[in-house]
């Protein structure tokens, strides 16, 4: 019986599996049973921002896992300080709360705005269309997409989602009522979109009109991914809060939601917490990354091979009208919209070797590597997607 076959048997049937059976990951590479080299551009979904067996992740396990493992959040443990030290010194939020995923990054968030707005008598949260905060109930009752949330309703209450870049329905929607705005600044599972200049200059005004918080989901552009440290970087104003988490734990499980002074003191003992998250083995891996994805030369370095990559996306486009529709997204955080089944690209690609997944409803390739690919990988994988274009032709 095969891997995915077997696995069918024993787990709930929510994924749909790759049929390739990984034994490990050398740098940007994904290696199978039988040796064949398979090059990833999906880096376990924009998780594994310095690849696999990064000698500095190597090196922060092999010293955290002779201290302990775990120990709870009773015990302040020097390693998550570490953590939570360099992301309050890399951006201008004043406190961190660690959890272990990004659906839990987003919880955490939502209590956190529902207290502020029950103390400031404000009820109403707006999210947008085509937007992904997450799997639990909080989450995806501001998650702007029906196929996650039609079959778990009624979902929370007093919850507005807006057409993404819809900036007069923005502004006709928000009032002193008004309690949080969620958003990302670049959309992953909706389909690598991004937020325009417009409504975040509207998201902006709004804010200092009627007080409410701004949530930036951070998740998937964070920690380089776009070619700033986070994503919001880009703006010109600061967020009041954001959530983080994939590439922060360098490959094992962390998130956080960092924010800004004013809501330093929202939440009072016991009324939020978590037993694993801040783990601190993932906080030694956290920290080896943050480290160093922060450095400048290495952001520059994603600027660059993200516009390298994408102007090389962009000559397909041209070469291929028929096929693809448009190319977005910044950084290495790439989509290609296609004319075609994006799921039976995947299929061919990855008969090819090559490992990336769709967005978008399965119409956007999107392609999300290792921050450590280098100018090559990107034209091996151009190369292939252009002998599957032609083939499809
Ligand atoms: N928010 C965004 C923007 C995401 O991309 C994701 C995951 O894809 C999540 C939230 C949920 O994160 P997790 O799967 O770690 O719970």
């Amino acid at each position: 019986m095969s891997l995915v076959a077997e696995a069918s048997h024993y787990f709930l049937n929510v994924y749909k599996r790759i049929p390739v059976n990984i034994i490990k990951g050398e740098g940007v590479w994904l290696i199978d049973e039988k040796g064949d080299r398979y090059l990833d551009l999906l880096a376990g979904i924009a998780v594994n921002a310095l690849g696999y067996s990064h000698p500095k992740i190597i090196a922060a396990i092999d010293k955290q896992k002779s201290r302990n493992l775990h120990l709870s959040n009773y015990f302040v443990q020097d390693i998550q300080l570490d953590l939570a030290r360099k992301l309050v010194e890399l951006t201008p939020f004043n406190k961190v709360f660690f959890a272990n995923s990004g659906t839990e990054a987003i919880e955490g968030c939502l209590k956190l705005v529902k207290k502020w707005g029950n103390t400031t008598n404000k009820n109403q949260i707006i999210s947008f269309s085509g937007s992904f905060h997450g799997r639990s109930l909080g989450s995806v009752s501001i998650t702007g997409q029906d196929k996650y949330n039609k079959n778990f309703k009624p979902l929370l209450p007093n919850i507005s989602i807006i057409p993404f870049n819809d900036v007069i329905s923005f502004r006709n929607s928000i009032s002193d009522d008004t309690c949080a705005v969620f958003f990302e600044g670049l959309s992953g599972e909706g389909g690598i979109r991004e937020i325009s200049a417009e409504l975040l200059h509207a998201i902006k005004s709004g804010r200092d009109k009627h007080n409410f918080l701004v949530i930036c989901d951070e998740i998937q552009t964070g920690v380089g991914r776009t070619g700033k440290f986070y994503n919001f970087e880009y703006f010109d104003f600061e967020p009041d809060v954001i959530a983080t988490a994939k590439g922060l734990g360098g490959g094992l499980p962390l998130a956080a939601f960092l924010v800004s002074e004013k809501l330093a003191d929202v939440f009072d003992i016991g009324e939020h917490g978590t037993t694993y998250g801040g783990n601190p083995l993932a906080c030694a891996t956290g920290l080896a990354t943050v480290e160093s994805v922060s450095e400048s030369a290495f952001l520059a370095g994603v600027i660059e091979k993200g516009n390298y990559f994408k102007s090389k996306l962009e000559e397909l486009a041209f070469k291929y009208q028929g096929l693809i529709k448009e190319v977005r997204g910044k950084g290495l955080m790439l989509g290609v919209e296609v004319h075609h089944s994006g799921p039976e690209i995947i299929d061919k690609a990855i008969d090819e070797k090559l490992i990336f997944n769709v967005a978008g409803g399965g119409s956007v390739l999107r392609f999300v590597p290792p921050l450590i690919i280098k100018k090559d990988h990107i034209d091996m994988s151009v190369e292939i997607l252009d002998r599957i274009f032609k083939e499809l032709n």
